[in-house]
Order: structure tokens, then sequence, then C-alpha cells
């Protein structure tokens, strides 16, 4: 690769690549981690994202008694401090800004938005007031604005989990915890009252195939079983393996460990606490039944595993059926993108549709110059936080290698572009660099104040952030989260316009 001057390669000092990074969630940080570390990289990188708080799902999603988890926010705090990066908070893609601004403001565009959606699971009832994905309750109890007024029955005495993933562990043990175990962390204050008063006893979790072939890793089911007010129950027999199972089973030590546990779980039974935790395998939800508006049982179906041409086991219904009383069903299925005004999407996997991370216009079509997608957006909703740092890690490789032909590209006189038909055939080098006005660093932000939005910077967010831990320190709690945006927006206004300001006193409505 030829290139016409040495300052083309990532940019200059006086005209850095300018990058916009959609969502502040891991993956996002990820992205622009990466890029920072790049040796010669001349990088401006802005962070949006639809809340004034950033870190989203680590905020949002990952459960409010693993703190540890949450640690690392402090790695995306270092990140959000580096001079080369700001954050508007509080802007939404599609109504504040549009696509379109920004393909004119940035040189490259990265989604980062993960999967906002549930997947559906498709059976009669689904959609019964008291039938709720997971991810609406996780987001409830994790005080995220959008869900803080959303109601959950917890007067029932049973309920159902659909699926065996760690989000459903983590939906379980929110329910089977006692206030004294969930007082210590950030659980939504609302939330945390709801629990209080709960009358859910039993926790019904329905795995459609077997106990091999569980998707929890194995600190989440041990966690179930150290639980100070629920038991789990597990039958014995539900552990004896089909020869398929037996043979997945071996040089899968996940599964091994899992097993372990659920046989320990087994053997050790009921011991008299309050709650219970029951674990159902080979059996499928095949109806959510209501009467007067309420859900009073979930119909299930036992499956056997049969193996597919891949070696997948899959399961297929007996016939035999069985309903369970329960008054509140969560279906912990999996999670799944939503389209973005403007933006490829492929509907049927739920993720922006991409080669290693360059956007396509569809599965297998032309490379969309100069955008690019990590993390669940790219992927799909699997992988722990840290499968995001590779992930990103291969996104930005790319993003460097496209920039370095557009910028050489422009740099090169017409006749050379004309002759290297290699790099003129590249798609990914077509798009123009954005110059002139929309290429200086203020050009967003004025944008951004000519419409009249209010964006949160990394420094409001500080102010939120000190609030949020400061009364959680009154009270021995990592933070007491503030979930309503227009309370967050005015707490800002407010530390704002006092010179020294005792954001404790602001009290909200
Ligand atoms: P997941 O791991 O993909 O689990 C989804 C579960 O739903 C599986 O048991 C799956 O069973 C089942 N399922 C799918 N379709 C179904 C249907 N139609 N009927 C019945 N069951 C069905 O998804 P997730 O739990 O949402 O987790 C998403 C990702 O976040 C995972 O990578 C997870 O590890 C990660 N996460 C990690 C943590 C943590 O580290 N503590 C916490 C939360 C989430 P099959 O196997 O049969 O398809």
């Amino acid at each position: 690769m030829r290139f016409c001057s040495k300052e083309a390669r990532f940019g200059s000092s006086g005209r850095p690549v300018r990058i916009a990074i959609i969502g502040a969630g891991p993956s996002g940080f990820y992205a622009a981690g990466a890029l920072l570390q790049q040796k010669d990289a001349h990088v401006a990188i802005d962070m949006f994202d639809r809340l004034p708080t950033p870190y989203g799902l680590v905020r949002y999603g990952v459960a409010p008694d693993h703190q540890k988890i949450k640690s690392v926010t402090r790695i995306y705090e270092r990140t959000m401090k580096d001079g080369r990066v700001r954050y508007f908070g509080n802007i939404d893609l599609g109504t504040d800004i549009t696509h379109d601004d920004l393909k004119a403001h940035y040189d490259q565009i990265v989604y980062a938005v993960g999967a906002q959606s549930d997947k559906k699971i498709d059976i009669p009832g689904e959609d019964l007031a008291g039938s709720f994905s997971a991810t609406e309750f996780v987001a409830w109890y994790n005080g995220h604005p959008d869900f803080r007024q959303y109601e959950f029955d917890l007067s029932v005495e049973s309920v159902a989990v659909i699926g065996v993933g760690n989000v459903a562990m983590d939906v379980t043990r929110i329910l089977a915890k006692s206030v004294a175990e969930l007082r210590s962390t950030d659980i939504a204050d609302y939330a945390l009252d709801e629990l209080r008063d709960s009358k859910v006893r039993r926790i019904h979790i329905f795995a459609r195939r077997g106990p091999v072939q569980v998707k929890f890793t194995n600190p989440e089911i041990k966690e179930l079983g150290e639980l100070e007010i629920a038991d789990v129950i597990v039958n014995p027999s539900d552990l004896i393996l089909d020869d398929a199972s037996q043979a997945e089973l071996e040089g899968d030590r996940t599964a091994q460990r899992n097993l372990e546990t659920l046989r320990a779980l087994a053997e050790r039974g009921a011991t008299g606490k309050p709650k219970q935790i029951i674990f159902h395998f080979l059996r499928s939800p095949t109806e959510i039944i209501g009467e007067e508006g309420c859900i009073s049982a979930i119909m299930t179906e036992k499956n056997v595993l049969c193996p597919t041409e891949t070696g997948y086991l899959s399961c297929r219904g007996t016939g035999v059926c069985r309903a369970f009383d329960v008054g509140l069903v969560f279906r912990s299925i999996g999670y799944r993108g939503v389209p973005i005004p403007g933006v490829p999407f492929h509907d049927r996997w739920g993720i922006i549709p991409n080669v290693k991370g360059r956007v396509t216009a569809e599965h297998g079509g032309a490379v969309v110059p100069g955008e690019y997608t990590v993390g669940w957006a790219k992927r799909g909703p699997t992988g722990v936080i840290g499968t995001n740092k590779p992930d990103a890690a291969e996104t930005v490789t790319l993003m460097l290698e496209d920039i370095v032909e557009r910028a050489s590209a422009r740099e090169r006189s017409d006749a050379a572009c004309a002759a290297d038909s290699a790099m003129a055939g590249a798609p990914w080098a077509r798009k123009p660099l954005p110059n002139g006005e929309q290429a200086r660093p203020d050009a967003m932000v004025s944008l951004l104040q000519e419409r009249g939005v209010e964006f949160v910077t990394f420094a409001d967010w500080q102010i939120l952030e000190r609030i949020e831990n400061e009364r959680g320190a009154q009270r021995g709690q990592p933070r007491v989260k503030i979930t309503d945006v227009e309370e967050m927006l005015r707490l800002i206004r407010a530390a704002k316009a006092t010179p020294a300001p005792d954001p404790l006193k602001v009290t909200a409505d």
C-alpha cells in the first residue's frame, strides 16, 4: 500500500479522524479504547447515548447484586477522561440527530447499540398481562428510565421463568433473594419496595433441553444454591443423561461443572427455606393460560432430545403435557436488536448486517462506506462483557485499514488514483470525508444547540454520579440510582447554576 504522506496514516493533529460511536455501553467503550491505543493515530471520538447516563448494560443489565462486574466502569471512565473523547448523553439517534447528520460530521460511525429488545417465543398467551420478557424485569429492577413505570404483580405465589441462560439466573435470584440480601446493592428504590412486599414463594424454571445443554455459567448456578431464604429443587431423575448428552458432556468443562452443581443441589433437596426454585428440564411451554386478564397457569410439554445433522441436540415434544399454576411469567430466551432509521438491519437475526464489523447494506451485500458495528449489534446477544473487547478490536483494525485507504486516496493525484484500480474499487473508500465547517470539533455542539437539544457531557454525568454515590454512602449502598431523565437533567442544571452546590439538598418532586 502506498502513502502520499506519513501524516495520511490515521489523520493528523490538525485534522484527526473524526469518529462517532453510537451507544456508550461496554462495546462502545472497548471500541473507543482500542482506537485510543493505536500508535500514531490522530482520532477525535464522540460517544453518543440515548440516555443521559453512560455504561449501557453495565448499569441497566448487570444484576445489582453483581457489583464486582460493574467495577469495569473504572476502565471506561479512563477512556472517557482522555482528551480525545467527548460524551454526548441524552441524544436519540433518529430524533435529535439523524443518520445523515452523522455522515456529514464524521469520517467513521460505529454502531454499539446492543440488543435492546427480546426474542418472541410464539406461543398462545405470550402477550397476556402478566407475561413479561426478562429484559423488561431486568431493566425495571436496574432503574432504567424507560421501565421505571412497569408494574409486576408480586402478590402471586408462583412464577415461571422460561429459559436457562444467565439472564434467567439473574431474574430468579432477584425474585428469590431476601430484602436483607438486596438492600446493600444498587437495585432501584422502587423495585426494592415492591420486592419487600413480594409474596412469591415458588419459581419454576423451564429448560426446553436437558441439564447438559443449559446456557448459564457455573458461578451463577452455584450462587442460586447459596441463597439465604430459597432452596433449589432439582429432580435427580432429570439428571440421568441420554447417550447423546453423555457424549456432549465429554470435553465440556462448563457443562461438567454445571452438572456436578446440579447433582449436589438434587442431593441436598429442600431444607425448609421459605422459597423454592424448581428446575424442570426437557419441558417447553406451549401456552400461557389466562383468566380474566390474569395469568393462571402455564402449559408445558415434555421433550426428548434429537440430534440434528450438524450434531446439535434439538428438542422434540412427546405430546405429554402438564400445567403448572403460576401468576406471572418471565420469558428469558434471549435478546434481539432494534432497527435504527437509515441503518441496515437483519430482521431475522436482529443484528446490523456486517462482515467482521464493516456494515453491509444487507447480509452478504455491499459494504456501507465508513460505517461499522461492534458488540451485540454486530454478533448477536452472546458472551460476557469481556467478550466485547476482542470483538471491538476486530472492528477497529478494519476501521484503521479503511481510513488509511481513504486518506491515501484523497492525497494522491487523480491520475495516481485512477491507476490504482484495486484502491478505486474498494467500496469503503468512496464515502467523502467531511471537511471545512462540518469537520470542526464544535460543529456537532453547534448543531445540537441550534436544535435546542439538551445534551449531557461527561462532566455533567459526573455530577449525577457524585449525587448517586453520596446518597448511597448515607445508606450503605454502592449508589442510589436516579431513574428519571427529567430529574437527572434538573439536578445537572441545578448543580451547574449554583457556584458551590450541595446536590444532596436538591430534591426531586
Ligand atoms: P442465552 O444465554 O442465549 O439463553 C437463552 C435461553 O433461552 C437458553 O436456555 C435457550 O435454550 C432458551 N430458549 C431460547 N428459545 C427458547 C424457546 N423458544 N423456548 C424455550 N427456551 C428457549 O441468553 P441470555 O440468558 O439472555 O443471555 C445473553 C448473554 O448475556 C449470554 O451470553 C449470557 O451469558 C450473558 N449474560 C451474562 C451474565 C453473567 O456473566 N453473569 C449475566 C447475564 C447475561 P436453548 O439452549 O435450547 O436454545
